[in-house]
Order: C-alpha cells, then structure tokens, then sequence
C-alpha cells in the first residue's frame, strides 16, 4: 500500500501561518512519496501445507508462463462504475499480464483447491496423512484477507473431536476447484481499518502455501475505494502499486523469507514439527536462516568526520546477490540491503530505498518506478518461479557505482564526490526554498528539485550527514535532511507536479508531452515529448518581444527534446538544431519564434548516456568555432523593459503564492 498525500490541506498542516497564503497559490509544487506497509499475514490468517494433486498432464511445459487467476468479491462491483471498470479493465488485466509474462512457476500442481480454516486455530496433522484435521470443527467460512473465498474453491472438511479422535472428513465434498491456475487472487474494494490508516491505497498477501515447495497458492489484493484515482496521470503509478503489492503476495515478502527454497526444492531454513521453520515471536514472522538473510554491519560516515556503526540486514540468495553485484559493480558486497525503516510493514519487505530509489519494490512509491532485474531475481530465489529477464525494466539509479556507493553512507558519496569535482548525483545537497533552483531527476528524464529540507526535530544521529550547508548556521545542521526518510535521509532529485488550487496541473516528466507548458509561459523555451531530456539551464532563460522581457525566478533546468546523429547529441530549441561535441559544453541558445526571441545557456549533456554511436575525440571540431549574432527582438529601440522578476517584487503579496507546498 501505497498513501498518496492530497494536495489540498498540505499547506495548512505544514506551513501553519503562512496557510492563508497557500490558499491564494496561483501554482503549487508537490512531490510524491508514499509509503506501503505489507503487513505479513499472522499465521493464524495463513494455511500452509495445503496437499494438492499432482497436475493431470505429467509433462511439464518448461516455457509455461504464471497463470494467475482473478476472482473479483462482490465488493468490486459495488464501486463507482468508472473505478470499477478501472480495476477490472485495466489495472488488474494489466498487472497480471506483465507478471504472467515476468514469471513461470517451477512445479505445476493440480486444480487449485483449498483448504479450510479451522474455527479455532488448533488443528492436528496425522502421520503419512497429507490433510489437516481442524480440532473441533473447521470454520464456517474461510477467508483470504478481507474475502470470503467460495465454497466451490474449497476441500473437504477434516476435523477430529477435542480429544484428537475420531478424525473423519465432513460436511460437503471437495469443491471442483479451479484448473489452470497457479495462483488464485481474491480481488476486493473493502473500505478496512487499515484503509484508514496512513492513506493506504491498496495492500496484498498471500493466504494458502501448498505443501510440496511452501509456494503461495492463493492471496488477496485489497483496494481502499476512496483511495482508487481514476486521474489519467495517476494511472501509472496505481498500476505499479497493483503489481508491488501482487509480488508481496507471490513471494516478496518478510513472512515468506523462511520458506524459499534452493533450486534442488531444498528449503533454505531448517523445518521444524509440522513441517514448518521455527517463528520468532518478537518478530511476529517464521525466523529465515543466514542463507536467505543475514546482518551485517557497515562503517557509515557521519557529520563531524565521525564514523559509527549502521546494522543492515541483507537478502543474500545467489540471484540477488549476483544482480546485485552487477547492478552496483560491486564484486565484494554480500547481498542486497533490505529497507531498515518505516516500521512494520516498510522494514525488510522491501529493498533500502537509499541504494535503489526508484525501484518498484522500494518501500514508498516516489518516482518512475521500475521493475528491475534484482527484483526478478528474489522471485526465482524463492524456489517457486523462474524468471524471465527480458521482463526487467532499465533501471539507472545506482547502476555501476561501486563499492563506495552501495556499502558506505550517502555522506562518504557526497564528499567524495565533491573532492573529484563531480556531480553528487544521484544525491544533491541544494535545500528547497524560493525561489525554487530546478534540478534533474538522476536519469535526465524528468524535471527535479533537491529534496533536501529542514525537520523540526533534530534528525537520529547516524542520519546526520551535513558538516556545512551554504546559508545554514552550524548548530540548524542536524536538523537537516532529505524528505525520504526511508531512504537514510539521503537527498535526492525527485520530480514534482505543479497544482493550481488543488488542481492537477502537470507533471515534471520531460517524455510526457501533457507536461508541455502553455506557450504563453514556456520562459525557458521548452519542449515536452518522447524524445526528450532534462538539460540544466547555466542561466535563466529570457523570453524577450520588442517591448517586453520576462524569465521566471523558479530556473535551473528543462525539457528539450534531443536527437542523435553521426554528429552526435543534438538539442532541438523552437525547432532550431544545436550540436553538442563535448560534456559540459555551453549551449548560447537564441532563436526567435514569431514575435517572441528566446534566450538562455544550456549545458550539454555526455552523448554516450543518451546515443549508442558518438563521435571519437579526434572526429570534434574545436570548440566555439563560431560565435552567433544575438537576435535583436526589435529592429528599432529596446523600447520598455520589464521583467517578470520586478513584475513580483512590485507584485509581491500577490505572487506570495508561487510558494512551495511539499509534502512526503
Ligand atoms: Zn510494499
């Protein structure tokens, strides 16, 4: 589950006094970061080791594909027509599609038929008898999370008196159960007490195990009805929310660790009576062995030249731990870092957001999620799906960063960087205030701003990192960090949506071609679309007539689309070319477009990150070859000047809105 913060009432809880302001904001910028709590089901909601036929075809397809089948609870139809026609028509078929084709279960088993629960939760198990016998009686209904599964996908009760004998099956006969199935997923739009909490838009688990290999067999996806957006812009991330949470369901989950298997079918935890690994009371959850994760300690840099000690917890299956070291280029690390906050829920379900930010399966939905290969890779080390890579999603963040990055603090990146003179990307270090300095997004795909602000308590001190902030008095240093807290409160570039009085109006994405600007303010000459990137601007851009001159105070970056060619990287502004040679390079922009000149720098990007050919060094023509003319916007007189930035000042209370509204 995911929360998703509104936009309205973001300024009143956060900026207090200044809400009367926020009220008049003609734009309001808002960066998303909502968080999801898969809560492993107790044991008592979960039934393992339910015994399933052998599948009637004996050959085993090794190309057959996850077949997932939906069952929709009553309470799906009972939602608005356009969310209900949302779920069922789109993000539940699309969901599944994509896993189906990411995902092909090792062992097929027969017709899907489960098995009851008891009405209390004690239950016998007979030697050489694959049942469960539920003592007493078994219950009346039984349920999948929040939903009543079907008599029909049910067995047989088995249930022994209260001394343990007689056991004998009763009440009616095994349901036909479903064929052609590998996972059944009971589909509701509940409005639950954890709807309620911390704005949870959906939640999913599994709720039967079969026995041969513990793989999940049944599970639930719960959607919050108020919380389902049929806004087109949203639908991206509802439907990577759908998928997040299914995966917890198949396998990626805490309560799940102890179960996975090796590739022999050998389980990886050591099993106990009843077939089932020792559970650890504390945590709630059956205790995994080292050979699925296991803690590690990492000297972590902190403010004041200071080093202490941070525990992690890694997932150390050989998939993982492979990808893992590729993604990075990191042949020492151990294993891939599971998130170590958030509490219950966020801790160990998910990957640490600070070493794979965008990754679907971080514990906060913040931007442009994606699917990557060390994801594929968990679900194969489960021991119950094979994967299939041509699934993965390019994911940049992290990727080919090394040691340094994937096992010391965010501060030893940033101050390594810093010494060599390079980009801190994917981190920042830029603190959020008016006007608003535009960054990119770590990938150059999206308009960005630093999330680096100030807490209004001082932050745990292994999280304190800042050892000097342009503007920041000393003793304000420890209270300062990125917005993510799940992510170290490591600052990154996240992108954003501008609003108008609590009305969606565009989003950051340089691909998207909705985000293009109203010509009427596209100061820095942008242009939104496929072909895209985020340059950053090395000055704000002038929007220039004969009589007028007008920039915006919020600069720092756009969007331009580019193209590549023999000559290389070309910046495409109002239509007119611009080569890129080098990294870095200065772009003079000046072009006109009917009335309007426009004006600003540029700055190239590395060629070799966005085109697969580029030219060699000696192939570069030397640089400022040739100086252009600067277009004069009237052939007459400069006539009067005014800009928009005297326009605020005299303007001022009220442009007082242009504030920034953020909320995570
Ligand atoms: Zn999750």
């Amino acid at each position: 589950m995911t929360a998703r913060r509104r936009a309205r009432g973001c300024c009143w809880k956060r900026f207090g006094a200044l809400s009367r302001i926020c009220a008049l904001a003609l734009l309001v910028l808002s960066v998303h970061g909502h968080t999801c709590k898969h809560r492993a089901p107790a044991p008592s909601e979960v039934v393992y080791k339910v015994y399933l036929k052998t599948p009637r075809i004996t050959k085993r397809n090794a190309e057959h594909q996850l077949r997932i089948k939906i069952i929709y609870d009553a309470s799906v139809e009972k939602l608005d027509p356009d969310k209900r026609a949302l779920v069922k028509d789109k993000l539940f078929p699309q969901a599944i599609d994509y896993l189906q084709k990411a995902f092909q279960v090792r062992r097929q088993t027969g017709p899907l038929l489960l098995s009851r629960q008891c009405s209390t939760n004690q239950y016998f198990r007979k030697k050489d008898d694959p049942h469960r016998y539920c003592q007493g009686s078994c219950a009346e209904v039984t349920r999948c999370g929040p939903v009543i599964v079907p008599e029909h996908h049910l067995q047989q009760c088995t249930a022994c008196s209260e001394t343990g004998k007689p056991c004998d099956p009763v009440g009616p006969p095994d349901g036909e159960g479903v064929d052609g199935a590998d996972f059944l997923l009971y589909v509701s739009g509940v409005t639950t007490e954890r709807c309620g909490q911390e704005n949870v838009v959906a939640y999913a688990a599994y709720c039967q195990l079969e026995s041969e290999l513990d793989r999940p067999i049944a599970g639930y996806a719960n959607l919050c009805p108020s919380m389902i957006s049929t806004q087109p812009q949203e639908f991206v991330g509802m439907l990577s929310t759908v998928k997040h949470e299914i995966i917890h369901a198949l396998g990626f989950s805490a309560g799940l660790f102890a179960f996975y298997h090796d590739d022999n079918g050998k389980p990886l935890t050591q099993r106990y009576a009843g077939g089932l690994p020792p559970f650890n009371e504390s945590l709630g959850l059956y205790q995994w062995s080292d050979k699925v994760v296991r803690k590690a300690k990492r000297l972590w840099n902190i403010s004041g030249n200071t080093m202490v000690s941070h525990e992690v917890h890694l997932l150390v299956t050989p998939r993982v731990v492979e990808e893992a070291r590729k993604h990075f280029d990191c042949p020492i690390l151990e294993g891939m870092e599971l998130e170590n906050q958030g509490g219950l829920g966020t801790e160990l379900n998910h990957w640490e957001k600070r070493l794979l930010e965008n990754e679907a399966m971080t514990g906060s939905h913040t931007q442009n999620r994606m699917f990557s290969r060390i994801t594929l890779a968990i679900m194969e080390d489960t021991g119950w799906y094979h994967a299939n890579y041509s699934m993965a999603e390019r994911l940049d963040w992290g990727r080919g960063m090394g040691c340094d990055f994937v096992m010391k603090s965010c501060k030893f990146w940033i101050d390594q960087q810093r010494q060599k003179k390079l980009p801190l990307s994917p981190y920042c270090d830029m603190v959020r205030s008016t006007p608003l300095k535009l960054t990119c997004r770590h990938d150059q795909r999206a308009v960005a701003v630093c999330n680096l602000q100030k807490y209004s308590r001082r932050l745990p001190q292994e999280y304190q990192y800042f050892d000097y902030i342009p503007g920041i008095p000393t003793e304000d240093l420890p209270f300062y960090g990125g917005a993510v807290e799940i992510a170290d409160y490591c600052p990154f570039s996240q992108e954003f949506s501008w609003h108008l009085s609590g009305e969606y109006q565009r989003g950051s994405d340089c691909r998207v071609l909705e985000n293009q600007p109203d010509s009427w303010r596209n100061y820095g000459a942008e242009e939104y679309g496929p072909n895209s990137l985020c340059l950053y601007q090395k000055s704000a851009f002038v929007m220039e007539q004969c009589t007028r001159r007008m920039s915006y105070p919020d600069w720092g970056s756009g969007c331009y689309k580019t193209t590549c060619s023999a000559l290389g990287l070309t910046v495409w502004v109002q239509g007119m070319p611009f080569h890129c040679f080098y990294t870095g390079q200065l772009l003079k922009i000046n072009v006109r477009v009917n009335t309007w000149v426009y004006s600003g720098d540029l700055v190239c990007p590395a060629c070799s990150r966005f085109c697969s050919s580029c030219p060699l060094p000696h192939e570069l023509p030397p640089l400022n070859a040739s100086q252009s003319i600067p277009i004069d916007p009237c052939s007459s007189s400069s006539g009067l000047v005014v800009t928009l930035w005297l326009l605020l000042a005299n303007l001022a209370p009220l442009f007082a809105g242009f504030i920034l509204c953020v909320w995570n």
